[in-house]
């Protein structure tokens, strides 16, 4: 992308208007401008955030150049003036949480993760956008960001006027809602800054009480140790129990707060949009438990090789369906539980051990523990045995 910065002039209302239309063309529902600058309320909250450890194992949050670079915009491009932030839609889910819960042999997917990774297409019409930009702008000089950036996404999309931050952190503007996804220009070109957005949550607290985990422990502040979004996907290791049960049948991420959210109820689609690319594909919506349990490697990877579940690992994702098997409360899951005992992964052994402890009745308690006791013998992850051991107990207690 070119082209060195010289001293920029103010880019008029009429071409500002241009740029808006062109983002539209390139697949955006929303394109503002704000200056790179961060309140000092936004600096603050982050600081507390990760003082507080609630980035969990997403360490690299917590770093101090990329804490720095989040607090201030401007060291991200040298000389740049303005911010362009966009927001690309995507396609709500088509069930009611309730619908949702009662598919209880099915996964719940992020609605934002049924179709190709947004990431590659978010970069792809940044990338076009920021052609447009080369041709309409002249010389300047710019980035293009999406999430994985250390940029502060929704405090730059608020006070450019995209969306309010609602309490459930993410960004809601009044027609879209909140499903769409933020990316950024970050330009040497001096834009005039558009207003900032009024919050409108007002007194409502839907997203916290409806939260499975408790995890927007105030509003405005998300837990990441406690968010099932965090747990399924970003988490590499053991869920604690005590979340497990509260997960449901929730595979890959959650939708839970942004469902309830009453800005959501009426949100209008972007028809005009370039095509859909996030578009549900079937396989994605509500997946049933069972097959996803028998992928291996080669499946998993060919199944997920344009999805965000990638992400995941296959380990990963078939931790999260033995929690969901073990939450399903239905004793068909058993079969798949046991096989899943010899799975070569241990996150894999360990959770389907807890989910058959949970599913296990007088019919198939002696079946179970067999297999419990005689894998157990073979066990060599001190954290798989642990899971073992404690499925063996529970059971036994139970009866
Ligand atoms: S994504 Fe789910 S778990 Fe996370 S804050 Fe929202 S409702 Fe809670
Ligand atoms: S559910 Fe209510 S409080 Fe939460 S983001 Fe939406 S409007 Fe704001």
């Amino acid at each position: 992308m070119p082209v060195l910065c010289q001293t920029a002039a103010m880019v008029s209302n009429g071409l500002k208007d241009r740029v808006r239309a062109k983002a539209k063309e390139c697949g955006f529902a929303l394109c503002h401008v704000t200056r790179p600058e961060v309140g000092g309320q936004h600096a603050d909250a982050l600081q507390r955030w990760s003082d507080a450890g609630m980035q969990g194992d997403m360490v690299w949050m917590a770093e101090e150049m990329r804490m720095q670079r989040r607090k201030s915009p401007e060291t991200m491009l040298q000389g740049v003036n303005s911010v362009i932030t966009v927001a690309m839609h995507y396609t709500p889910p088509d069930y009611s949480l309730d619908e949702a819960d009662a598919q209880k042999l099915c996964g719940v997917i992020s609605a934002y993760a049924h179709g190709d990774d947004y990431h590659d297409i978010m970069k792809k019409r940044l990338k076009a956008l920021a052609l447009e930009l080369d041709a309409m702008l002249g010389v300047h000089d710019q980035r293009v960001f999406v999430d994985t950036a250390p940029v502060l996404e929704h405090a730059l999309a608020a006070s450019a006027g995209l969306g309010w931050q609602g309490k459930h952190t993410l960004t809601i503007q009044r027609q879209l809602g909140s499903w769409f996804l933020l990316g950024e220009i970050f330009t040497t070109a001096e834009f005039e800054p558009d207003q900032p957005a009024i919050n409108h949550c007002g007194s409502c607290t839907a997203c916290i009480d409806i939260c499975p985990t408790r995890a927007i422990v105030a509003p405005y502040v998300v837990d990441a140790r406690r968010c099932i979004s965090y747990l399924t996907i970003e988490f590499d290791d053991f869920i604690p129990a005590e979340f497990r049960p509260l997960m449901g049948n929730r595979i890959y991420g959650c939708d839970d707060c942004q469902m309830v959210c009453p800005w959501n109820a009426h949100a209008t689609k972007d028809k005009d949009a370039v095509v859909d690319l996030l578009m549900p594909k079937g396989e994605n919506n509500l997946p049933d438990l069972a097959s996803l349990l028998l992928l291996d490697e080669e499946a998993f990877r060919i199944r997920f090789r344009k999805s965000p579940i990638k992400r995941t690992k296959r380990r990963g994702l078939l931790r999260n369906v033995c929690i969901a098997m073990g939450n399903s409360g239905n004793v068909h899951c058993i079969p798949a539980l046991l096989d899943a005992l010899n799975d070569g992964e241990s996150l894999i052994r360990g959770h389907a051990a807890w989910a058959l402890a949970r599913l296990t009745d007088q019919g198939n308690r002696e079946r179970v523990l067999a297999a419990l006791n005689l894998l157990s013998e073979q066990e060599n992850d001190p954290a798989v045995l642990h899971e073992f051991m404690s499925a063996i107990q529970g059971i036994r207690e139970e009866s």
